[in-house]
């Protein structure tokens, strides 16, 4: 393992731009669950709940799981060492970009600023009549489903359902990383999820080197990683940043 932390520190120094790529995994220290596998939310709740055609005609009922799943606990999950060491990276211009699947702002907290949430966000409520957009701390969860105050409308989470489409920007800036980064550094992901997984690959065509950190091989393990740190991501982030010359602060 020290080997492949010094590949990878050796690439990373190499590489002129670098794009962050995460997934469940990175939040998974944090105390969030990830949503598939064993002890994943999938296997304790219906997924049909962020389905936005159920949650359109089921509003109450998707809306009573929605604020168990992520707005009764998750907000109380902080950044850990992984989010942190992205956040002094971009700090020192070795990272450009982050793009992550997740949902639960907790790159955003650990002071990282080039964020491109892929899947939108938990932490915004938008009208969906108005498109006026609330910061959830703003609402009152007790009369579900929660109403715009401006014009009465259903508010949903901002986070993208199954049956909707990915937020246009941070679908542009995946593409434009897949074009011009040197490096893909991918994080708690393990490339499942479409169309997302994607552009690892297709980064990977146009050039790119593929650094992985997983606590289990994924798909990209051994079809387009170059390295692969296999640990948990607090531990394979804080060796890799130290190897790197930096020390992280929580
Ligand atoms: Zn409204």
């Amino acid at each position: 393992m020290k080997e492949n932390i010094k590949k990878a520190s050796e690439i990373i120094k190499h590489s002129g731009r670098i794009t962050a790529f995460t997934g469940a995994g990175i939040s998974v220290e944090s105390g969030i669950p990830p949503f598939r596998g064993e002890n994943g939310l999938w296997s304790k709740y219906d997924p049909k709940y962020i389905d936005i055609n159920y949650f359109n005609s089921n509003t109450k009922k998707s809306w009573e799981i929605i604020k168990e799943i992520f707005y009764d606990f998750f907000t109380n999950a902080k950044p850990n060492a992984a989010h942190r060491a992205l956040a002094i990276l971009e700090e020192k211009n070795i990272i450009q970009t982050l793009i992550t699947q997740n949902i639960d702002n907790l790159h955003q907290e650990a002071g990282s600023k080039n964020v491109f949430e892929f899947h939108g966000t938990s932490q915004t409520l938008i009208c969906l009549d108005c498109s006026n957009k609330y910061n959830y701390r703003d609402i009152v969860f007790d009369n579900l489903p929660p109403k715009c105050s401006n014009c009465q409308g259903i508010l949903k989470p901002d986070f993208v359902f199954f049956g909707e489409s990915i937020p246009e920007r941070a679908n542009r800036q995946a593409f434009l990383e897949v074009d011009s980064s040197d490096l893909f550094l991918l994080i708690g992901t393990t490339g499942e999820i479409m169309p997302a997984c994607m552009f690892p690959y297709m980064a990977k065509q146009n050039g790119a080197k593929i650094i992985e950190i997983n606590i289990e091989a994924s798909n990209y393990t051994g079809s387009i990683t170059d390295v692969f740190l296999k640990g948990k991501a607090t531990e394979m982030m804080s060796e890799l940043i130290e190897k790197l010359g930096f020390k992280i602060n929580l």
